[in-house]
């Protein structure tokens, strides 16, 4: 959980209730080597802050993390660091990561540094890096500028970079969106090769639901800081249960992308006598994100969804089973078996 306090000028500042932004709230996730994990949402749904925290980069308001069962102390500098190196960061834009000024071979080497790994024969590091991320011959890139680099050469370095600390899970936040698109399909591939020969485990943030479908083994839904709905990229995909996951494939730009999508799945039990069960075919709306100084009560999709009932207002869903796939869950009350 991570709410950022609301600065208040004046008066207010002194009278008024304390406030802040609810920007990740309960939201949790477990990771797993050899295995691509999809965290989707629209901007500023709260999926580059869930990867800031686990990154230990923004403290926690509440929750905790865990490394192979083990609580991780983000206070303790010595526990952090080794936590730190195990889990690395690919950031969205590749020429704000790196810095201008210095070459391919200071960034690797830094990174190589740090974490202990520049070994006797440094050169032979190097290339090895760059062979990784198909930068070759290395000796090509390996005293370039990134000026020098197309935006996909300059995420493969960045990449090569991250790769430097041995990591066990890479934390990809939107690494292919700034991207031309021609190059993007070659970042995804790259990314999933590591995860086969590296057995790394991957967070890939995306506000592309259909690239989820290609790359992710499973995918997890965000909306308004909390996770809706969560399970395997194909179930997800082709059998959305939630209303805001409908809405997110019925608006995807490229919807071939995503292949037949099945309608009929929303034939489910409505709860309420209010809803006909029958005509379930949603359309969602298009609609803006709620604010998150406040947002909604109950569930917070309630004022977008189709189908809410009463107690949708109020009562803030948990996870329920979606009983179509193993470990595909939805936070919404239609899937509410016990009251159905
Ligand atoms: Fe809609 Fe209610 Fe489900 Fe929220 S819990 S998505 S409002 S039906
Ligand atoms: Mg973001």
């Amino acid at each position: 959980t991570k709410h950022f306090p609301v600065r208040r000028r004046g008066r207010a500042a002194l009278t008024g209730p304390k406030r802040s932004i609810q920007a990740v709230d309960d939201v949790t996730l477990t990771l797993r080597r050899g295995r691509v994990t999809a965290l989707v949402g629209e901007s500023g749904s709260g999926k580059s802050t869930v990867a800031r925290l686990l990154a230990g980069i923004y403290p926690r308001t509440g929750g905790d993390i865990r490394l192979h069962g083990e609580e991780v102390n983000v206070k303790h500098g010595k526990a952090f660091r080794a936590y730190a190196r195990r889990v690395q960061m690919i950031f969205q834009d590749p020429f704000a990561s790196l810095n201008p000024v210095h070459t391919v071979r200071y960034h690797l080497t830094r990174a190589l540094k740090i974490h202990g790994r520049a070994g006797d024969d440094l050169e032979k590091s190097l290339h090895e890096l760059l062979s990784r991320v198909q930068l070759t011959p290395p000796e090509r890139y390996v005293d370039k500028f990134p000026h020098e680099l197309s935006g996909g050469q300059r995420q493969r370095v960045a990449i090569a970079r991250a790769l430097g600390a041995d990591p066990e899970a890479l934390l990809a936040d939107e690494p292919v969106s700034m991207l031309d698109v021609s190059i993007r399909l070659g970042v995804l591939n790259l990314l999933r090769d590591l995860k086969e020969r590296l057995h790394l485990a991957i967070l890939y943030i995306t506000h592309d639901i259909a690239s989820a479908r290609y790359f992710a083994d499973e995918t997890m839904v965000m909306y308004a800081g909390r996770m809706v709905e969560g399970g395997d990229s194909e179930t997800i995909t082709q059998r959305p249960a939630h209303p805001y996951t409908r809405l997110l494939i019925d608006s995807a730009p490229d919807p071939d992308r995503l292949g037949p999508v099945d309608n009929r799945h929303f034939h489910v039990k409505v709860p309420d006598p209010g809803v006909d069960n029958r005509s379930f075919h949603v359309k969602v709306p298009e609609g803006e994100p709620p604010s998150l100084i406040d947002p909604p009560s109950g569930c917070r999709f309630h004022p977008r969804c189709p189908v809410a009932m009463e107690r949708c207002r109020t009562e803030l869903p948990p996870r329920f089973e979606v009983d179509d796939a193993p470990g595909h869950w939805a936070a919404c009350w239609l899937y509410d078996g016990a009251a159905g």
